[in-house]
């Protein structure tokens, strides 16, 4: 009674406070704050006031007073209107587009979900929601619970090291928020996960923490839940005495605050300390409290436990058989209990102390065989916890097996990429080296072309008279002797011998009386009738014979694969073509007659062979015996094969006596008749 008579006071405290303010609002919320920090402890006198605050309001207003109503239902495992409550406030978040509302109500409605309905996963989907729309607001105490929320799932999941990582950052936006209910609200889970992973100094620093924050907010409900949790703590710390203290104190506040709902379970464990302590007084007194309001509120749980230490206790006074029987009853309905095993161990230390040894061995080979159950249970949710992390790691590392592989093979693909613009570079050096060899070649080939034409140029210059067109003696010297007067094969001497051919004759033709042309026309008709004489020759000569310039007004012709009488008829169609047809000069036609002498080269075997100057040289002879013999005439040797040396001097020393003698024969051939007026002058 004074409890509420105390909480009553603080809050209309707290409102008369507040009212000073002037903001009607601003007076809500803080009462609203109150109320949902005492609703944990007394979750039934917070929902009367809750009935208060939600008269006349709509709104953000009246959802929030739900969204706090729906967790006072959760306290009281009222799990209908813990449902319908956070979803009216889900469907006015949604109707207002509250976001902060919309976020707390789904929060309230995973709860309820998650504890009541087991549907985990819907659990997930919407505490994950709620976590976004939180992070989209600037409220610190709705994004602390989102991330102790999503904390305490991740826990349910056995993710302990993500859950500590919820937390650990709900803490840190709640400091940083400067909420102390929402701290507290963070604290407190960070000290139970930290217990439970054995960080008991850190946890109890928390714990007191969390008392303090509790004291400074003057709220004795918030202090008793703080108490609670620092029992909690030490007790897993291994801290009987602190944890003593603390469940004592927690015990009188919520005595005082007249918290039927939360009293009964602390109070039965404070009586299992008592027992321990063999404060067997005591011990019962608070174990039959317990039990009276745990009926009296419809608490099962608390029904058992309490009625568990009365059984105790019972033994303990050697009421030994209904002891036993209210304590396997009460057992009966907690095996799923964490706290089954110290029972079954409580209860064998009672059997022991009061003689009942045999019983109290099979009650302890219980706890064993229950413990090495759980053993085993842990052992294998371990061994899975483990094996997820394993995955975990190994996913990881193949994701950094894969970053370094795609690492590699950039790597890889930047070589190729070097590689080939190397290549390429190497390519151009090429194609442009190809090019400039080419551009040079071509160069070098125009150059060559030209030299070569420039070299047949000169060749031709060197080798051609300028005024006939002839070749000169220079050609005859360098490209007639050397392939036309050489020593014949035996087959092709055999061949021309029996077919009375020569190796071919030698015929020197002399313009007759040119000097006089030259005098009496001047030099330059005596060149018109040079180049005239010339074109006469070449055209009635063969193609296969040879005709050069031999100098002056004189030439000189080879011709090869003729016998000497051939050669006589030639002479005589010469001297026709140059004789017989007058030279037209700019001012008068003038007939021109020449002189030949002729000479052959012998083929036949065995034959005296003479050079080709010796050759040149009896056809010189023969031209001045046709020049003695009036001109206009040709004069030669008929046969080639008498030509000894002793020949040869006879025909030196005077042809005609040499022709007299028989040492050779002489063949004429006549120009045409009617020889010029001017070569009889
Ligand atoms: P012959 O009947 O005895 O041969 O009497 P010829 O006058 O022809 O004899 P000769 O050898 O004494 O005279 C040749 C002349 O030809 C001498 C020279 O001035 C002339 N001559 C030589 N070469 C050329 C030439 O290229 N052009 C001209 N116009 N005259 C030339
Ligand atoms: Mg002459
Ligand atoms: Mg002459």
């Amino acid at each position: 009674m004074f409890a509420h008579r105390f909480l009553l006071g603080l809050l209309f405290l707290c409102r008369a406070a507040l009212a000073h303010a002037g903001d009607p609002h601003a007076d809500f919320e803080r009462d609203l704050a109150v109320v949902r920090e005492v609703a944990y402890v007394t979750p039934k006198a917070a929902l009367r006031r809750l009935d208060e605050l939600k008269a006349g309001r709509d709104g953000r207003e009246l959802g929030e007073v739900l969204v706090v109503a729906s967790r006072a239902h959760w306290w009281l495992r009222d799990k209908d209107r813990a449902l319908d409550t956070a979803l009216q406030a889900e469907r006015i978040g949604r109707e207002t587009h509250d976001d902060v509302l919309l976020a707390r109500a789904m929060l309230s409605h995973a709860y309820a979900l998650s504890k009541f309905v087991h549907d985990q996963q819907a659990a997930r989907r919407l505490i994950d929601s709620a976590a976004r729309l939180a992070d989209s607001t600037q409220d610190t105490h709705l994004q602390t619970q989102a991330l102790v929320t999503r904390g305490l799932l991740a826990e349910e999941d056995g993710y302990t090291a993500d859950s500590l990582e919820f937390v650990t950052r709900a803490e840190a936006v709640a400091r940083s928020g400067n909420d102390p209910d929402a701290l507290a609200m963070a604290l407190r889970e960070r000290a139970r996960l930290l217990a439970g992973v054995g960080s008991y100094k850190e946890a109890l620093a928390l714990a007191d923490e969390m008392i303090r924050l509790a004291r400074a907010r003057g709220i004795p409900a918030q202090l008793a839940y703080a108490r609670l949790a620092e029992y909690a703590t030490a007790a897993r710390a291994g801290q009987p005495r602190r944890a003593e203290t603390a469940l004592q104190t927690a015990v009188d506040l919520l005595d005082k605050l007249d918290a039927k709902e939360r009293l009964p379970v602390p109070l039965a464990h404070l009586a299992a300390m008592y027992v321990q302590a063999r404060r067997y007084g005591e011990a019962e007194r608070a174990a039959r409290k317990a039990l009276r309001i745990a009926r009296e509120v419809g608490d099962d749980d608390a029904i058992r436990l309490a009625s568990f230490q009365v059984g105790i206790i019972d033994i303990c006074f050697r009421n030994i058989a209904a002891g036993r029987a209210t304590v396997d009853k009460a057992l009966a309905g907690l095996a799923s209990d964490d706290q089954y095993v110290p029972m079954l161990l409580q209860y064998g230390h009672a059997l022991n102390q009061v003689g009942e040894g045999d019983v109290a061995m099979t009650v302890y080979e219980k706890a064993g065989a229950v413990s090495l159950a759980a053993w085993r249970k842990e052992k294998q949710l371990a061994y899975e916890t483990l094996q997820r992390a394993v995955a975990d790691q190994k996913k990881q590392n193949d994701l950094a097996a894969l970053h370094h592989d795609s690492i590699l093979k950039a790597a890889e693909l930047q070589n190729v990429r070097r590689l080939r613009s190397l290549w390429a570079l190497v390519a151009a050096i090429t194609l442009a080296a190809v090019v400039v060899i080419a551009l040079l070649y071509r160069r070098v080939a125009k150059a060559n072309k030209s030299l070569q034409q420039k070299n047949e140029q000169l060749f031709l210059q060197s080798t051609r008279d300028s005024l006939t067109g002839l070749f000169n003696r220079h050609y005859f010297y360098e490209q007639v002797v050397p392939h036309h007067h050489r020593k014949a094969g035996p087959a092709s001497e055999r061949r021309a011998g029996a077919e009375g051919r020569t190796g071919g004759v030698f015929l020197l033709m002399d313009v007759d009386r040119f000097k006089s042309i030259n005098d009496t026309l001047g030099h330059g008709a005596g060149d018109v009738v040079l180049k005239n004489v010339a074109a006469r020759l070449g055209a009635t000569l063969r193609e296969q014979d040879v005709l050069v310039r031999w100098g002056g007004e004189e030439f000189l012709a080879y011709l090869p694969g003729i016998g000497t009488d051939e050669a006589r008829q030639v002479c005589a169609r010469v001297l026709a073509a140059v004789g017989g047809t007058p030279i037209a000069l700019d001012d008068r036609a003038l007939t021109v007659t020449i002189s030949i002498g002729f000479c052959p080269k012998s083929l036949k075997p065995g034959d005296v062979d003479p050079d080709w100057e010796q050759l040149v040289h009896l056809a010189d002879l023969c031209l001045y015996a046709a020049k003695t013999g009036g001109r206009n005439q040709a004069v030669g040797i008929a046969d080639a094969g008498g030509l000894t040396p002793g020949t040869i001097a006879a025909a030196d020393a005077d042809l005609h006596n040499a022709a007299a003698e028989g040492r050779l024969a002489l063949l004429n051939a006549r120009g045409p008749v009617a020889p010029p007026a001017r070569a009889a002058a």
